[in-house]
């Protein structure tokens, strides 16, 4: 088994520890941001509701920023204000309520998930970390652990990318941070420090300290309330972490939560040492070519022809102008030919490369992939019968496209 970390990367002293909650929840209490989803946890007196409100608030927040969450939250709970409404409600609405939110795939497994809580457990959200967890699909450890806690005050921590920043500061974590062995470190810590009495308010207070104090960049750390508990802020002040006694001293052998050797402590940089994270894999360059069909409506309005993407993999179910990948280093009269014949297997009549219009580029990074529409633009005189055989596709004028589940990549085109 591996050597246990050394102590001052520990909470293994009781009155630290709990002068550390009561500092934190005191500043928490004055402090904390009006959420939508804060409000509605502190009056649902009931408590499926309330787990409801929560996890949809965690699941939004998942890789997308509180401002942006906010009008989307409150939108989503007018319209499914219950995990039953929710279960009624069509794949195609989530999506369409959903766009310009961003991994699409968020939306549809929170609308699985309530559909198996109404058809198989009566209704009755999971009261644990460990049942959510197990029986959710979506639900994750961290999404778990904060429904439990926020919203039934099972006294169990949680870990996301703003505790992770902070724990890592408070004791001089620098091995990777997104390595198992200190992601355990951080789980075990986080469930040590969670204060029982407060447990959702304590782990919230958590996050919040991530969020607006004990930020990536520039923390305020001359304002953070627990500045007297934090190894990062000491070794900045005096340049080493503060003494712990009885311990064996970091730095000699291989302590697996400690900078490697390879990259110290570097002050220029202060407490902003750590986290320390593997470098990321750059993301995958793709090239799709795309086209804006437009005829005339009925009432001479122009109208787009939008189709709808298969019902898996990346923007699954949203819709899109007609588009196509293409090879990489394509020559450009090359890339207008393949969109042609694209083009001419939706319409059944020929299309000729010549007629594409070419609009420009326009650029889109999802998380993984770094992507370059080539936008092209045709307009048509007669009409067209699209092939019925191939997926669903539709016309529609300026104000529906926007009002359709399409993505915000598909709006920029
Ligand atoms: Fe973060 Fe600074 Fe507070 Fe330490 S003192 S927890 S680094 S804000």
């Amino acid at each position: 088994a591996p050597a246990p970390p050394p102590a001052r990367h520990l909470f293994s002293d009781a009155a630290e520890v709990e002068a550390l909650r009561g500092n934190l929840l005191a500043w928490y209490d004055r402090c904390k941001r009006d959420l939508p989803w804060r409000a509605l946890a502190a009056t649902e007196m009931d408590a499926d509701r309330r787990g409801y409100a929560v996890w949809v608030s965690e699941i939004m927040l998942q890789q997308t920023q509180v401002a942006t969450v906010i009008d989307y939250y409150n939108r989503w709970m007018q319209k499914w204000p219950t995990l039953q409404a929710l279960a009624q409600a069509s794949l195609e609405e989530v999506n369409e309520l959903w766009a310009g939110l961003g991994y699409y795939s968020r939306g549809k497994r929170l609308q699985e998930a309530a559909r198996k809580v109404v058809s198989e457990l009566a209704g009755r959200m999971p009261r644990t970390a460990e049942d959510l967890q197990k029986l959710l699909p979506g639900v994750g450890r961290y999404t778990a652990g904060a429904i439990a806690s926020i919203s039934y005050g099972q006294a169990t921590g949680v870990v996301d990318g703003n505790v992770i920043r902070v724990l890592c500061r408070l004791r001089c974590i620098g091995a990777d941070s997104s390595s198992p062995a200190v992601i355990d470190q951080l789980w075990d810590m986080a469930n040590v420090l969670v204060d029982s009495s407060r447990p959702g308010d304590f782990n919230q207070a958590l996050m919040e300290l991530g969020a607006t104090v004990c930020v990536p960049k520039a923390p305020l750390c001359g304002k953070c309330p627990v500045k007297q508990h934090c190894q990062a802020w000491r070794r900045k002040l005096f340049g080493k972490p503060s003494p712990v006694p009885d311990v064996e001293d970091c730095g000699v052998g291989d302590c697996p939560l400690c900078p490697p050797a390879t990259e110290p402590w570097d002050s220029s940089l202060g407490v902003t040492n750590f986290p320390r994270k593997a470098a990321k894999k750059p993301p995958r360059a793709m090239r799709t070519a795309t086209c804006v069909l437009e005829r005339r409506g009925c009432h001479g309005a122009p109208e787009y022809l939008i189709v709808q993407r298969p019902s898996s993999g990346l923007l699954a179910g949203l819709w899109e102008f007609p588009s196509l990948p293409l090879a990489q280093d394509l020559q450009e009269e090359k890339e207008r030919e393949e969109l042609a014949d694209h083009l001419q297997a939706w319409m059944g009549q020929p299309v000729a490369a010549k007629g594409l219009q070419f609009i420009g580029e326009v650029i889109h990074i999802f998380s993984h992939i770094h992507q370059t529409y080539v936008v092209y633009s045709l307009h048509l005189d007669g009409d067209v019968t699209l092939d019925p055989a191939l997926s669903p596709s539709r016309w529609v004028v300026e104000d529906e496209f926007h009002a359709s589940a399409v993505s915000t990549a598909m709006k920029k085109v």
